[in-house]
């Protein structure tokens, strides 16, 4: 049986669809790249690149030198056509990788949705507060102390009035970095109401997290926020400490001492930080400690 011999016209056909989809197969690995951050598999993803340009040139070259009709070009047919399934299947990848990572970058988007409060990009409440139990949990198993630092911006109502509600989230947005800068970074930081954020500070004793409340405050007065041209000279924050000692104490222990601890601070006269010490778990009376500003 003589197989009749393929027209040369249809392996150049064929030959530069596979050109066309090494070099379409391009534009979604560049688009996968942008997404990517500097690393090993963006680096890996432009070395696909460049090897796909240098097949696209090397199927156009054999397309160029390939002009033979005739009873013997049945070694052309064969690679035209492994050119072609090499193409396809590069083409199908980079395309199924590029909608991949798009879905991907969605979820994490929304699970950080879920989690990050967006006008202090802090964590939410929900957030803080499941962290919250968590460190409870954790603190009951291990006997190990921690505190939570309760933070309340003074006469925020005032700035708001004063200057905006835009200005009054560019205040909390401002604050919430210097909470951030100050707190080390292995410590829990959301935004626990309209202007109040909840530190949580693992194995910390009283005095470290006196220390850091403290620290807080003066940073926070130091602080001066533009904004819509006005100047912010000086917020000031007042802070309320609760100690938890693995006692079984529980989120809303913790919140409700730390809460009392607070409206301590204000009465105080704000700009303070007031630490409630419980000394023998749940059902016993708080005693505080209320420091005002030392300046
Ligand atoms: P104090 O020193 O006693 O804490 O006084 P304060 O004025 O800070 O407290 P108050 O509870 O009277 O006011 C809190 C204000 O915070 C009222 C509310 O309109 C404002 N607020 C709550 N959430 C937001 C927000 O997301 N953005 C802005 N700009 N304001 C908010
Ligand atoms: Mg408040
Ligand atoms: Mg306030």
């Amino acid at each position: 049986m003589t197989i009749p011999a393929i027209p040369n016209l249809v392996i150049q056909l064929i030959l530069a669809t596979s050109v066309v989809l090494f070099l379409s197969s391009l534009l979604p690995i560049r688009r996968i790249c942008a997404m990517l951050p500097r690393g090993r598999a963006r680096s890996t993803w432009r070395i696909m690149g460049a090897l796909l340009t240098l097949a696209a040139v090397g199927v156009a070259i054999f397309l160029r030198i390939n002009t033979t009709d005739g009873p013997d070009n049945y070694e052309d047919w064969i690679v035209s056509l492994v050119f072609l399934a090499a193409s396809i299947f590069v083409f199908t990848v980079s395309t199924l990788a590029l909608h991949t990572a798009r879905d991907l970058s969605k979820i994490v988007d929304l699970e950080r949705a879920a989690i990050i409060d967006p006008v202090t990009e802090l964590f939410n409440r929900r957030h803080i507060m499941a962290l919250l139990d968590a460190q409870c949990q954790h603190s009951c198993k291990h006997n190990s102390p921690f505190s939570i630092l309760l933070i309340d911006v003074d006469n925020f109502k005032a700035i708001n009035d004063t200057f905006g509600h835009r200005t009054g989230d560019t205040v909390l947005k401002e604050l919430g970095r210097v909470i951030s800068h100050i707190i080390p970074e292995s410590r829990a930081i959301g935004r626990y109401g309209g202007e109040e954020f909840l530190v949580i500070l693992p194995q910390s004793a009283s005095s470290q997290a006196w220390r850091i409340a403290e620290e807080l405050r003066k940073a926070v007065q130091a602080t001066k926020i533009a904004s819509q041209r006005t100047l912010i000279d000086s917020p000031t924050i007042s802070i309320g400490i609760a100690t938890a000692f693995g006692w079984k104490e529980t989120s809303e222990d913790l919140i409700e001492i730390a809460d009392e601890a607070l409206y301590s601070a204000k009465a105080a006269g704000r700009n303070c930080i007031c630490h409630a010490f419980e000394s023998s778990g749940r059902q016993s009376a708080s005693r505080f400690t209320t420091v005002p500003a030392t300046q």
